[in-house]
Parts: C-alpha cells; sequence; structure tokens
C-alpha cells in the first residue's frame, strides 16, 4: 500500500516505517522533526530507498498535507507524530492541546479534502486516568476520564474520530479508523538500527539505562509509598515491534463506516523496582537508585486487558518478558551511546 506516517522520525512512528518497508509498503513520512531525529529518518531512506519519502512539515499546514497525500496517492495514514510528556502537557496545555488535538483536525481536514479514508491513530491508555481498582487490569470499556492535558488531548482526538465516522456513515463517504490505546512501549528494533532516544529523556527504562551506561549518576525511583506490591507505580511494558505488529494487524482489519479501539498492553504489570531490577541483570551494572517522592499524575496501576486485541486480531506479543524487551533497548543503548548523535 502507499502509506503516510505522521511522527515518522520519532521513536515509535520510526518502527513502524522500518517494519512497513520491510513489509514492501511505499512509506511517506511526515514530520516536523521538532522531537523527531533526522538520524532515524537517514537509516530509514538507506533501508527504504525509493520506496521511502520524508516531507519536513507541521501538522498544522493543512494544504501541505492535502497536497502530500494527493501527489504520493496515499491509501492509508498512521498517525504518530504527538506531544507526549504528561508532565510537560500539565505545564504547556495549550501547547498539547494545539499539537496534538489541532494538528489532528488539520490531519483529518487534508485527509478528507484529498479523499483519504483510513487512519490508525496513536491513543494512549493515560485517556483512561485513574481507573477504579476493580477496573484494573482495564479493558477497552472502562471510562475515559484523563487526568491531564496530554491524556485530554488524545481523548478528544478519539471523540473527534467516532463524529467523523458517524457522519461518514450517514453520508456515506468512505471513512473508518482504529484507535490503538498504547500503554508503556519499550525496546528497540531488534539489529538496534534504529532506537529510542527522547530529549529530554523521561522514561523509566532508557533512564535505567543511560545509568548503566554512565550517562547519569544515578536514577530515582518516583514514589515509594503506592499502593502496590512494593509500593512504586505498577506499568504494563509492551515492545514496541509487538506494537507496531499491532498496527499493521489493525490497518488490515481497518474497515470504512467503522471506528474501533483496542488496548496494546501485554496485559501484565512490572513495579518500577522489578524494572530496575531487570535493567540491572540484563546489562549486568550497578545502576544506583535513590528514593524520591511521587511525580505529580501517576496512576499506582496500569495495565491492560489485552484479551480483545487477542482475539480480535490475533495479536501475539514476541517480547513476553520484561527482561527480553531490556535487552533489545540495551542493544540500541549500548551501541549508540550518544543515541541519534552517536555515528551509526
Ligand atoms: N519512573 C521512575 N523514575 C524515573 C522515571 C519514571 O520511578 O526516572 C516511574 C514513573 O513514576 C512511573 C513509571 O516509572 O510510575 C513509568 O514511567 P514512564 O515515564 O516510563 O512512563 P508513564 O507510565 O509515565 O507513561
Amino acid at each position: 500500500m502507499r502509506l503516510l506516517v505522521t511522527g515518522g522520525a520519532g521513536y515509535i512512528g520510526s518502527h513502524a516505517v522500518l517494519r512497513l518497508l520491510e513489509d514492501g509498503h511505499e512509506v511517506t513520512v511526515v514530520d516536523s522533526l521538532v522531537r523527531g531525529h533526522q538520524g532515524a529518518l537517514d537509516t530509514l531512506a538507506r533501508i527504504g530507498g525509493g520506496r521511502f519519502r520524508a516531507e519536513i512539515a507541521d501538522l498544522s499546514d493543512t494544504e501541505r498535507l492535502e497536497s502530500i497525500l494527493r501527489s504520493r496517492g496515499v491509501e492509508a495514514v498512521l498517525h504518530f507524530a504527538a506531544l507526549a510528556y504528561v508532565g510537560e502537557s500539565v505545564e504547556q496545555p495549550l501547547r498539547y492541546h494545539s499539537v496534538n488535538a489541532c494538528g489532528s483536525l488539520s490531519l483529518l481536514r487534508a485527509m478528507t479534502a484529498a479523499g483519504v479514508g483510513r487512519l490508525v491513530f496513536s491513543s494512549t491508555c493515560a485517556t483512561y486516568g485513574e481507573p477504579a481498582a476493580d477496573r484494573v487490569p482495564i479493558r477497552e470499556d472502562c471510562p475515559q476520564q484523563p487526568i491531564n492535558p496530554y491524556g485530554r488531548s488524545k481523548l478528544y482526538v478519539e471523540q473527534v474520530l467516532r463524529d467523523r465516522v458517524d457522519a461518514a456513515q450517514r453520508s456515506g463517504e468512505p471513512f473508518g479508523f482504529v484507535a490503538l490505546r498504547y500503554f508503556n512501549v519499550a525496546g528497540a528494533d531488534r539489529e538496534a538500527r534504529i532506537g529510542e532516544d527522547h530529549r529530554p529523556e523521561t522514561h523509566l527504562v532508557p533512564i535505567c539505562l543511560e545509568v548503566a551506561q554512565g550517562k547519569r549518576p544515578r536514577m530515582s525511583i518516583l514514589g515509594t509509598d503506592y499502593p502496590t506490591p512494593d509500593g512504586t507505580c505498577v506499568r504494563d511494558y509492551v515492545h514496541v515491534e509487538d506494537l507496531i505488529e499491532a498496527h499493521v494487524l489493525a490497518l488490515g482489519a481497518l474497515a470504512m463506516g467503522e471506528g474501533r479501539a483496542w488496548n496494546v498492553g501485554i496485559g501484565r504489570g512490572h513495579s518500577v523496582r522489578e524494572v530496575l531490577e531487570s535493567c540491572r541483570r540484563v546489562t549486568g551494572r550497578k545502576i544506583e537508585a535513590v528514593e524520591a517522592p511521587r511525580r505529580p499524575g501517576d496512576p499506582p496501576t496500569l495495565y491492560a486487558d489485552a484479551g480483545r486485541i487477542r482475539s480480535d486480531l490475533g495479536w501475539k506479543p514476541r517480547f513476553d518478558t520484561l527482561d527480553a524487551i531490556v535487552e533489545s533497548a540495551w542493544r540500541w543503548h549500548d551501541s549508540h551511546p550518544d543515541g541519534y548523535g552517536s555515528a551509526s
């Protein structure tokens, strides 16, 4: 297929592009490079050759998006581009709503103008907010009550997509979407050609690995008094390649006139201390840690009931242990000590 990937220079988007190119698709990336990396695009260009193209553009530029969609004959869009730090979203809500919500509206307008009707949207478990204890593991029908601007911006887009699909059903216009609600994504391409390089880095696995590399003196365990077995937050860690497999399956299942949402998580929770121990085991390094206060906005326990995507789409994660996920992240970090700043 001829596909457009927004945010294809970012962590998850670049892994999607790599997989889609390996599957033989033609891929056009639109990325502003505000958070994405030219280095990721260079690697993807080497792999994709004539089937790959990158356009440096902002999602707010509807006309440019429409012209790219038309000129490249795009049949479906995978929409990853977004700002995705919870803490930053609390400090800069207008920026988050403008990039995530307005940017998505601009993309939808461009798709409508160009007659492109298939969309896979990157949503998040942050749309569930802080679910009641009896709602964990979280199913797709859990009430969506986000507790921060990031989660609200993503939920808003899901709602817009539902409105858009309702209108398309009435008018007979071809439109359908899938929203995938990601849990905690980690790991890297198994050949370590691309990987995770956030600036600033706020995520647990890369932070632990940066301590192992000697790039940071220590990591902080953010909160040790949560109502969880060891007092630290529990999350559902899914490997980025398994997450992308879910996108490939979702794209195949996407039907016109329908909007569907699936959770993408392994369905198992790991505490911060367990992740730290896994990073110590995998790297064989000490990884100094200190206990620190809670980070505002962190719910104690979030993990998926991933039954629906397994049964509906036949999704089966291949990286089913924390150590396997961390090993793949470590291969990237160890071979790229300065991320995309390193010579590759
Ligand atoms: N965390 C931590 N120390 C860090 C970064 C994160 O203890 O330096 C904790 C964080 O409070 C959360 C979990 O690790 O409970 C996962 O955080 P991350 O930012 O990786 O993902 P999130 O769940 O916020 O999307």
